[in-house]
């Protein structure tokens, strides 16, 4: 277990953040609630690399949950955005940035045919379904356990992320009628949405999903789901969601829909388009995306829509995101999940490395990991001294077992070698750990 004399910079900043921001975090995730300790304040990234408080450097495996792709600060981004800075930093009115990255956007993705521009995940999430709302004119939308789709009140029932980590099986301040149209079922149950369907003829706007789950950890979808999914909404008049905040543009240059193909009628992004900036997008079909305002009725807007600092980073971004850069991401994935897999072998625990793409996570399970409930029925005590031994080396994992790990092409040799080295301790502790 961490102390706070192993940061007392950060415990110190930590302590001063409590008193005036409710947990001390500006996103719950990052308090170590589900681990202990004392969450690191971070001054400095570079590649591979975050650089705390206390002055102590750590390879990276979040990658701020996913979208530093090119590893921290990366020289052509930075310059992108000091020049974008340079113009002026919010105009409230159209701009060029926002067609370049639209652009982008609509000729990486070919179901894309229209984009809006939004500033985080959970805005182009909760636009898009209440843009399915409006263009079906129904109520109810699907959603699955252990799937996280940002804050929105009505998809906060039985959420991964953070919800999953702090074991919260609702959240209190979500009212009955805004989750009331929620219908969720078990990820990866083909079954149960086929019966849904069934049960609510004619009131089913949607069906949301990740791309490939993972906020409980990673659940890649069963061959076949996200087909029947899409082959259901089909025939029930209902549209098709597929939310790419995670996994669009990291896990290849078109997201899970270049992997899978299943040809979605909405679809949301986040993260990497951003380029560590907030801009997000939800973006499909161009017959349901004109029911938008201004060219139709159902409203959506935003003062910092579009922000052109933002949409520099996220173009810079996106156009150094070639086949080579995604090969070097995965193939880093590739070695990081063997040598995981190796050293908790050598010490006989338990574990599933699962991976969508090169996105991954470890479960402390001895079986298969295909939805919520078995995500949650892992060994997660195992994952605290694990987490605490990575850190202690200077090795930065997500805090919480239900979360993915992220790389980036700055993950080299040395990078590597860092992790590899402290694998075995952490692999100790991990099977040394005691419910
Ligand atoms: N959808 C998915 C799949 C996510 O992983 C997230 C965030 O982790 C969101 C939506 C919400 O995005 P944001 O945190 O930018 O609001």
């Amino acid at each position: 277990m961490t102390h706070s004399y192993d940061a007392p910079v950060s415990q110190t900043l930590f302590d001063r953040a409590a008193v005036v921001t409710p947990g001390g975090v500006n996103s719950p995730v990052r308090a170590f609630g589900a681990v202990g300790g004392t969450p690191r304040f971070m001054v400095s990234g570079t590649g591979p690399y975050l650089t705390d408080a206390d002055g102590r450097e750590y390879v990276d495996l979040v990658c701020s949950w996913g979208p530093m792709i090119l590893g921290h600060s990366h020289p052509q981004v930075v310059r992108a955005v000091q020049d974008a800075v340079a113009h002026g930093l919010s105009f409230g009115t159209p701009g060029a940035g926002e067609v370049e990255l639209a652009e982008e956007i609509v000729a990486r993705i070919e179901p894309v045919e229209q984009v809006r521009l939004v500033s985080s995940g959970t805005e182009a999430t909760m636009s898009a379904i209440r843009l399915a709302r409006g263009f079906t004119g129904r109520p109810k939308v699907i959603k699955f356990a252990g799937c996280y789709h940002g804050h929105v009140d009505a998809l906060l029932a039985a959420a991964g992320s953070g919800v999953a980590t702090f074991g919260l099986p609702d959240t209190p301040g979500v009212t009955g009628a805004q989750a009331g149209d929620t219908i969720v079922l078990p990820y990866n149950d083909i079954e149960a949405v086929r019966a849904a369907f069934a049960a609510h003829e004619g009131q089913i706007a949607c069906v949301i999903t990740e791309a490939s789950a993972g906020n409980m950890g990673v659940v890649p979808p069963l061959p076949g789901f996200n087909q029947g999914l899409k082959d259901l909404c089909s025939a029930n008049g209902a549209l098709y969601i597929s939310d790419e905040v995670m996994t669009g543009f990291r896990v290849s240059k078109a997201g899970w829909y270049g992997i899978d193909g299943v040809r979605p009628d909405l679809m949301t992004f986040g993260k990497v388009m951003g380029g560590g900036f907030p801009a997000a997008a939800f973006g499909g079909r161009a017959d349901v995306m004109a029911h938008l305002a201004p060219a139709g009725p159902v409203y959506q807007a935003g003062t910092l829509s579009g922000n052109p600092v933002a949409t520099a980073a996220g173009v810079t971004q996106l156009r150094l995101l070639d086949d080579a850069a995604y090969e070097k991401v995965d193939a880093v994935s590739a070695e990081l999940r063997g040598l995981v897999s190796e050293a908790l072998s050598k010490e006989g625990v338990a574990h599933r490395v699962q991976v969508a793409g090169n996105m991954f996570s470890v479960f402390f399970s001895d079986v298969d990991v295909t939805d919520y409930e078995k995500a949650k029925a892992q060994e997660s005590f195992r994952f605290t001294p694990f987490f605490h031994s990575m850190l202690s080396q200077g090795v930065y994992l997500p805090p919480s077992a239900f979360e993915s790990w992220f790389v980036s092409t700055a993950h080299d040799a040395r990078a590597v070698e860092r992790i590899a080295a402290a694998l075995p301790a952490a692999a100790r502790a991990a099977a040394e750990a005691t419910a």
